[in-house]
């Protein structure tokens, strides 16, 4: 299950694993902290993102039932980083279609959002043409390489990039996006094998 974390519930993490816990057939939930993407919406303070994490983390050590999808990434990602497992496939650039074929890349958010910088972030329609077609054209969007050249930027500063640059299992094999002209869509590391 996927749970929305709002400025409104992000200091009620007890009451969240709480719920959680005891609702029946759910076996493991996501705690998705909103976004900001696409809309003027008062953010979650760093501070109670913070609060909000520490308090999950003491219910795990605590040994809560709960299964918690972020603390399992983690957990098998220090694995992964121990056995020194780590790798950095391609992005997924997460193709979405609307209702009435509209597609957008990268996040399921932009779909329906208009900005004077991206125009609609449209990268095609599919009742015109085959996701695959606008893939190959996706290195013509402005987001899209403003986004990759974002991803390099991630991988050659970043401390963190291992764990959140790196393509989650599910999406790494299945990606078929080619990259944008000039640019790798995942980020290769200087240096990282
Ligand atoms: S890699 Fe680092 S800078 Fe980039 S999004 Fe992740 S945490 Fe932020």
């Amino acid at each position: 299950m996927i749970c929305v974390v709002t400025p409104e519930t992000i200091d009620h993490a007890n009451d969240l694993v709480e719920f959680f816990t005891a609702l029946p057939e759910c076996e493991s939930v996501g705690f998705n902290i909103e976004e900001q993407e696409g809309a003027a919406r008062t953010p979650v303070p760093e501070e109670a993102a913070y609060r909000f994490w520490s308090r999950l983390v003491r219910h795990r050590l605590a040994g809560t039932p709960l299964r918690i999808r972020d603390l399992d990434r983690l957990a098998d990602y220090l694995g992964a980083t121990r056995a020194g497992l780590t790798d950095h496939g391609r992005y997924e650039p997460i193709p979405t279609v609307a209702h009435d074929g509209q597609v957008v890349l990268l996040s399921p958010e932009l779909l329906g959002i208009k900005s004077r910088r991206y125009a609609d972030f449209t990268a095609g329609n599919v009742l015109g043409e085959p996701i695959g077609d606008m893939l190959a054209r996706a290195g013509e969007l402005r987001y899209v390489t403003e986004f990759v050249t974002a991803l390099n930027d991630c991988a050659d500063r970043c401390p963190f990039y291992d764990f959140s640059g790196a393509p989650r299992p599910a999406t790494a094999t299945s990606n078929t996006a080619p990259s944008p002209p000039g640019r790798p869509l995942t980020a290769a590391r200087p240096g990282k094998p």
